[in-house]
């Protein structure tokens, strides 16, 4: 008999608080901050899905790992043991451990970006995008049409339009790309998956122009799971294979194990070129620290290595994939628009559809992140204008979508607080027509959804 409720397929073995607060604080505490959800303090918000980045729950294992430690400047055997549990599932000759994602980033695009270098990928990060930019190289992303039609039922909607690449890379000329990256999941793209058949065809381009390619492999495992499920063929096959075999089809990676890892913190960088790694090991150095050990303790290592064997689990793969459909079909169900077919690690609510009142230069995903913290205590992220419609030039253009990411951490929420969420969105709902516009009133030179101020319209 095969029930219809997933449940959570762990107990809860730690628990921390989570403080009630009434509408009326909340508005104080959002004006207070100038209506920035980054600047809020965590303890005045019920249900976080601001990130899944590093907010999930460590299991049992990972910390009496944490316990097992050992904080040896060089040669760990902390070192070690996450250097095989990396390699058991993506064998790259070099692996570089960093503290987090744009720590590899930063190195890998200091090493082969720069002026002139165009780097495409289905959609970079934003912290990848920025990175590449203020090498002063160019980031273009590339995804599928399909990719960019929140109602477009397609499967992989992460795919890039491989048609596109070849014309692109003819048009800018091998010498000038460095690199072709790949999101899996595509996480600005609504953490949409990736198919096999499409990362192999983007693989066998690289390899025709002699370009490397380079996984952002930060949510290997949802997407791996999703063509377990989705792709023909895949059915039977056990999600560590299908990682090795995107693995093998990459010539490298930026990783942030903030992720897919199940950690709180970490990332790593890696890659065959051994010239290329001599180079990155150097940078490494000079901003993270020795290359055993990167950015981390021993005793985050020793979590990582236990987090990546729990997430290629399928028990929990399952539930993790079911858990966010879960959320997002309900939001489709009462006619909030969301991002289809729901995502790995977050639903997306189309803000662009949900407000059409509010244009695109006065922040109708960021009006609607505002509203839900209001009204809920539910703390999302607008990924749209604020966050990518500031170009290098200093130019402001809308963004390709409008979206509000609810993310869900990982092992960390239960179904109640999902159903309060989806309570908290039928009630933004009924109100949505009367939600304000936005302006910036202060902003830094880059990644501004982190810091800028607004004030209502
Ligand atoms: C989170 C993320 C990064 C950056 O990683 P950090 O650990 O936050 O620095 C890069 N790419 C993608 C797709 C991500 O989701």
């Amino acid at each position: 008999m095969e029930f219809k409720t997933i449940i959570e397929p762990f107990k809860i073995h730690s628990v921390a608080p989570i403080a009630m607060t009434t509408e009326t604080q909340r508005e104080g505490y959002i004006k207070s901050v100038g209506y920035n959800l980054f600047s809020l303090h965590s303890d005045d918000v019920l249900v976080d899905l601001l990130t899944d980045s590093g907010t999930g729950a460590m299991s049992r294992n990972q910390w009496a790992a944490i316990q097992h430690g050992d904080e040896s400047y060089a040669g760990s055997p902390s070192w070690l043991i996450f250097q095989a549990a990396v390699h058991n599932l993506f064998p790259f000759e070099h692996v570089i451990p960093t503290h987090q994602g744009r720590a590899a980033e930063k190195i890998l695009f200091t090493a082969i970006g720069g002026p002139g270098k165009v780097i495409p990928s289905n959609t970079h990060f934003d912290t990848t995008r920025a990175n590449i930019e203020y090498s002063k190289a160019e980031a273009v992303d590339l995804v599928i049409a399909e990719g960019r039609d929140p109602s477009s039922l397609h499967p992989f909607k992460g795919n890039m339009d491989v048609i596109a690449l070849e014309a692109f890379i003819s048009a800018t000329g091998v010498e000038n790309i460095p690199v072709v990256m790949m999101t899996i999941t595509n996480n600005s793209g609504g953490g949409q998956p990736v198919s096999l058949e499409n990362l192999k065809a983007v693989s066998a381009i690289c390899k025709k122009y002699g370009i490397p390619f380079f996984l952002d492999a930060c949510r290997f495992a949802e997407n791996a799971w999703f063509i377990r499920e989705r792709e023909a063929g895949q059915s039977e096959r056990d999600v560590s294979d299908i990682v090795r075999e995107i693995a093998s089809l990459a010539d490298g990676m930026t990783m942030s194990a903030k992720k897919d890892p199940l950690g709180n913190i970490g990332g790593w960088l890696a890659m065959n070129d051994d010239a290329l790694a001599s180079i990155c090991r150097n940078l490494l150095i000079l901003t993270e620290g020795f290359p055993t050990y990167g950015g981390l303790a021993g005793r985050d290592l020793e979590a990582l290595a236990v987090g990546l064997t729990e997430v290629v689990s399928h028990d929990y793969l399952k539930y993790r994939i079911r858990s966010t459909a879960y959320l997002g079909n309900a939001l489709s169900d009462m006619g909030i628009p969301v991002v289809l077919p729901i995502g790995g690690h977050a639903v997306y609510i189309d803000a662009k559809a949900f407000l059409p009142h509010i244009p695109a230069l006065e922040y109708p995903g960021q009006s609607l992140a505002i509203e839900l913290y209001k009204v809920g205590g539910v703390r999302g992220c607008e990924i749209g204008t604020v966050m990518f419609g500031r170009k290098p030039d200093g130019s402001e253009v809308p963004a390709a979508m409008e979206l509000v990411r609810l993310a869900i951490p990982r092992r960390t929420y239960t179904q109640s607080h999902i159903d309060y969420v989806i309570e908290v969105c039928a009630e933004v709902a009924n109100r949505a027509s009367k939600f304000r516009s936005y302006k910036i009133v202060k902003e830094p030179a880059a990644l501004r959804h982190f810091t800028a101020e607004f004030a209502p319209l």
